[in-house]
């Protein structure tokens, strides 16, 4: 197979209350769109109204039997029990997915706090997805404020202290031209000293997965970035 795409290590199947996706169509998908590793990575949601847990064993066991890493997004507010045993995934992809409306500046604030809190609180992950992801509803989708990147380079300092993986998520591409987080994000993220990146394309569809993921590739090499990591039963360096 030719690799066109290094990896999407964001997509969703029918695990998700959100994608109708068989496992078999996204390995196909993927392959014939030359994309060289994936990670399905399934709502485990703690935090609210779409609270949804996976089936750890049944899970566990569909991915195996393709020969998949078992990934999971699992979605915490800080505040709900965790009734989930992390240990059990490959790649735990941590989400926070709640934000005050009307969204406002305000709204990324307290989003942002929570996000410190969650992270000061839980170690069993390894990516943090879609950093500056309430600008996806923000109605102008205007980017968080630089008063708001003491706090950001807060969390991303313990992401780098504690060797976490930053998520480039690019579904907010289409709506805005940039990944989740911004171009000024990862640029922060860089001058702290981090490195760790991993890329997804957060396909709820077949269609959508590896979508733009070239793009934000090429965005990265722009600001500075060689590398993105890519998970062989051990995480590894792959030059972009
Ligand atoms: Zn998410
Ligand atoms: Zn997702």
């Amino acid at each position: 197979m030719k690799v066109n795409i290094i990896e999407d290590y964001h997509i969703h199947s029918n695990f998700s209350p959100d994608s109708n996706s068989l496992v078999e169509e996204i390995i196909q998908v993927a392959r014939e769109k030359g994309i060289g590793h994936i990670i399905i990575t399934d709502h485990f949601e703690l935090a609210d109204q779409h609270a949804n847990e996976i089936d750890v064993e049944t899970y566990r066991k569909q991915m195996e039997r393709y020969s998949l890493p078992v990934g999971v997004e699992l979605g915490w507010d800080g505040t709900k029990e965790l009734n989930i045993d992390t240990s059990k995934f490959d790649y735990v992809l941590l989400s926070h997915h709640y934000v005050e409306e009307p969204i406002t500046q305000e709204s990324y604030k307290n989003y942002l706090l929570r996000l410190l809190s969650i992270i000061e609180q839980f170690d069993g992950y390894h990516a943090l997805a879609h950093l500056d992801f309430p600008r996806r509803y923000h109605p102008n989708k205007e980017p968080f404020s630089l008063e708001l990147f003491d706090t950001i380079a807060e969390i991303l300092s313990k992401v780098i202290k504690r060797g976490k993986i930053l998520e480039v998520n690019m579904s907010s591409f289409k709506l805005y031209g940039e990944p989740n987080p911004s171009l000024e994000i990862l640029k922060l993220y860089r001058s702290l000293g981090g490195r760790n990146l991993v890329i997804g394309s957060d396909a709820h569809d077949v269609q959508h997965i590896g979508r733009y993921i070239l793009e934000g590739i090429e965005m990265l090499k722009s600001i500075g970035y060689n590398y993105i990591l890519v998970f062989d039963m051990e995480w590894r360096e792959v030059r972009i």
